[in-house]
């Protein structure tokens, strides 16, 4: 594996694998590695001959008050496993690398950005186009790699690459969870046993939603009803929504049909939790 940290390297290397009509692959990620994001590099190594993956934590898509300073940044951890996966080229750029002056000129995610993440986090997803459009020139991967974990990102990077025209195609993969159900995450490292086990209860809501769509229930209003049950009132745990929305255009429906998601979003503790599922 070949660890890149300037942006000029990384547009060489991508030209010259280009030239020799290697396919790029590209995972694009902010570190604290787990297997999530590993299956991510699994899938591009089958769509691609060279892997690049990018860990670069973005200050452009945290709020005031978010944990930018406090995010995991193990780089050495991370360097082993991706290496240990098969990443061939590990992209690192610095802060200033990637923002040597703050940009003028952002992406606007429009529409898709209005509810659930985008409206919980102003700016967020503005910040994520606007690196992701950045990470995608300097990367210029045939084939870009992201996580259902992250449904709404996925479905508003997809709509930056048609209405933008990157010639990128964008592949999402499912959620990997540990073995109790919890998604996978970063930001699972802030969690006490006590937010953990309240912060659980966000999938177990999440999955008797589906459990109640699988037996016949349709109406949204009812599968909602179900989950909000199990997040009312437990003590640490802050819902913040949780909705059943058609997976393209994130609007909610009415009626749940097959392909539909459920998004939700909970507090545990001081550790904001994000998880969905596709009906
Ligand atoms: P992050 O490092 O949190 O920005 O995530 C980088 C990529 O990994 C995004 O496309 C995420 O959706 C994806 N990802 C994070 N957690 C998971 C997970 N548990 N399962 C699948 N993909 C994930």
């Amino acid at each position: 594996m070949r660890s890149i940290d300037t942006i000029q390297k990384m547009i060489s290397t991508a030209n010259k694998a280009r030239l020799t009509g290697e396919r790029i692959a590209f995972v694009p990620t902010m570190g604290a590695l787990h297997e999530g994001h590993l299956t991510l590099v699994d899938e591009a190594k089958r769509r691609g001959d060279l892997v690049v993956m990018s860990i670069f934590v973005n200050a452009l898509q945290f709020g005031p008050g978010e944990d930018f300073e406090r995010y995991p940044r193990p780089l050495e951890e991370d360097a082993r496993l991706a290496k240990e996966r098969g990443v061939d080229i590990l992209f690192t750029p610095p802060q200033a690398e990637m923002y040597s002056a703050p940009p003028v000129v952002t992406v606007n995610p429009g529409i898709l950005a209005k509810e659930w993440e985008g409206s919980a986090r102003p700016h967020h997803f503005e910040g994520v186009l606007t690196v992701v459009a950045k990470l995608f020139h300097i990367v210029q991967p045939d084939v870009a790699v992201f996580g259902q974990k992250d449904l709404q990102q996925a479905g508003i990077v997809r709509a930056m690459v048609r209405d933008l025209n990157f010639p990128i195609e964008v592949v999402m993969c499912p959620i990997v969870r540990e073995p109790d159900g919890l998604a996978m995450s970063s930001r699972n490292r802030y969690l006490s046993p006590r937010d953990r086990e309240v912060g659980l209860k966000l999938s177990k809501a999440l999955f008797a939603l589906r459990d109640a769509f699988n037996k016949g229930e349709r109406r949204a209003s009812a599968l909602e009803a179900i989950g909000w049950r199990m997040l009312e009132r437990v003590h640490g745990l802050t819902p913040r929504y949780l909705a059943a929305v058609n997976a393209t255009t994130f609007q909610r429906v009415n009626l749940v049909s097959p392909g539909d998601a459920a998004v939700g979003a909970v507090r545990a503790g001081e550790t904001r939790l994000l998880d969905n599922i596709i009906f």
